[in-house]
């Protein structure tokens, strides 16, 4: 830690308690979170973070995405996490590491701002965990490319505006190889949403089905280095493990509080619930738990800021982070007893937004092959 990240967590804080809390229930019911909102965020700067000083973003590291991602899970509306996170350090990366100079200089003050908000599709209804069976195909034509296919799943699919779509550009090549990245505009003739997905929980982030029918991309909005899409996707993932691996951590660290307060406040058999050594002790442990598993996410992200590669211990973060999240928010509803499975709670809410944490970016079994492949020969 040193002054600048303590200000990006106060920061980030301070916004929750100003914008998040009091309205996250409507965004919940409208499933997606006002532009208005995000745009406020663009103001105050937090989706410059990670973008480099002289491309007018503040210039912090990995360190500082972990800061930013622990806070926000704080806010126990993980759809709003997500709609931030998928754009600040999932989807935009995209553009600042592939993107000519042209490409950041007509989009990126306007990612900066707000202006714009962006989405990552790669995941399609057959191809999820193996990135590499994508299907969604793009052809030369003329002085650019005609795509077709579909992707699923694509957070800020509805209300995004620019798209980095992945497809496959080379019919010959297998598996990971002749992947291509694109930069997809929503107006471009073709291209569709084909349905706003309806979800168990992040139900503030808007999550669609994206539909290609012959879309024309220009030449200029190629992302990077034709047919070398999958690396850059690859590099991608381990930013966006880091992130999802702090959001986790800032949730399991906000239920905790969350559930020792209520255990506090609860009194049965003529003490507190907190007064029984079980629930004492369970509680303990997983804080523990959590305590660990984020000094490992600061060492994860400040290795990762060195440019070490760190593809085993990221993959071992995510795994870990993931499967806890789910523990700490069963046994934190478990001590809230009825109370906690009303909608009411927050906690219901962060049981349902758990869930996700050890499927979505590298399911947790996924993560597993990748330790143990560097682990085990
Ligand atoms: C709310 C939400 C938002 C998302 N946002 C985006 C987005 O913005 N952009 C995007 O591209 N994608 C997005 N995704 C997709 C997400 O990353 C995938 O759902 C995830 O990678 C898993 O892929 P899948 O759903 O196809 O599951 P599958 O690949 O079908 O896997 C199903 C299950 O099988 C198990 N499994 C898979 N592979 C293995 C293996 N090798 N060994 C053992 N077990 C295995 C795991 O338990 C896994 O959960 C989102 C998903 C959700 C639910």
């Amino acid at each position: 830690m040193n002054d600048d990240l303590l200000a990006v967590r106060a920061q980030t804080h301070r916004f929750i308690d100003d914008f998040v809390r009091p309205a996250g229930d409507d965004w919940e019911e409208a499933g997606q979170v006002p532009r208005d909102v995000l745009r406020k965020m663009g103001d105050i700067g937090f989706f410059g973070l990670r973008i480099p000083e002289d491309l007018g973003g503040v210039g912090y590291g990995p360190l500082a995405s972990t800061v930013f991602a622990e806070a926000l899970g704080s806010s126990t509306y993980s759809g709003f996490a997500a709609t931030v996170l998928v754009h600040t350090d999932m989807a935009s990366p995209h553009l600042l590491h592939a993107g000519n100079s042209e490409q950041i200089t007509r989009f990126l003050p306007r990612i900066i701002s707000g202006d714009l908000i962006t989405a990552i599709a790669i995941t399609e209804a057959d191809a999820g965990s193996d990135v590499a069976g994508m299907r969604t195909a793009a052809k030369p034509d003329g002085d650019g490319w005609r795509l077709n296919g579909s992707k699923m799943f694509i957070t800020n699919g509805v209300h995004g505006n620019l798209i980095f779509v992945a497809a496959r550009t080379n019919p010959e090549a297998s598996g990971h190889q002749g992947i291509t990245m694109f930069i997809l505009e929503p107006d471009m003739h073709g291209f569709s949403v084909g349905r706003k997905l309806d979800k168990h929980g992040w139900r503030s982030s808007d999550t669609a089905e994206l539909v290609f029918d012959d879309v024309w991309v220009p030449s200029e909005n190629i992302l990077g280095e034709v047919d070398r899409g999958f690396y850059a996707i690859m590099e991608n993932f381990q930013n966006e493990r880091l992130v999802l691996a702090a959001l986790a951590i800032g949730e399991s660290q906000e239920a905790l509080d969350l559930t020792y307060e209520h255990t506090q406040n609860r009194k049965a058999f003529g003490a507190t619930l907190f007064d029984k050594q079980t629930i004492r002790h369970r509680l303990a442990m997983l804080q523990g738990r959590v305590d660990a598993l984020r000094t490992f996410a600061y060492d994860t992200a400040w290795r990762l800021e060195q440019g070490q590669d760190c593809v085993k211990q990221v993959s071992e973060l995510k795994a870990l982070a993931g499967e806890l999240v789910n523990d700490v928010m069963y046994t934190c509803q478990q001590f809230h007893g009825g109370m906690g499975f009303m909608t009411e709670t927050p906690i219901e809410r962060m049981y349902r937004d758990a869930r996700i944490g050890a499927i979505g970016g590298g399911a947790t079994e996924v993560m597993l092959e990748e330790v143990a492949k560097r682990s085990y020969r």
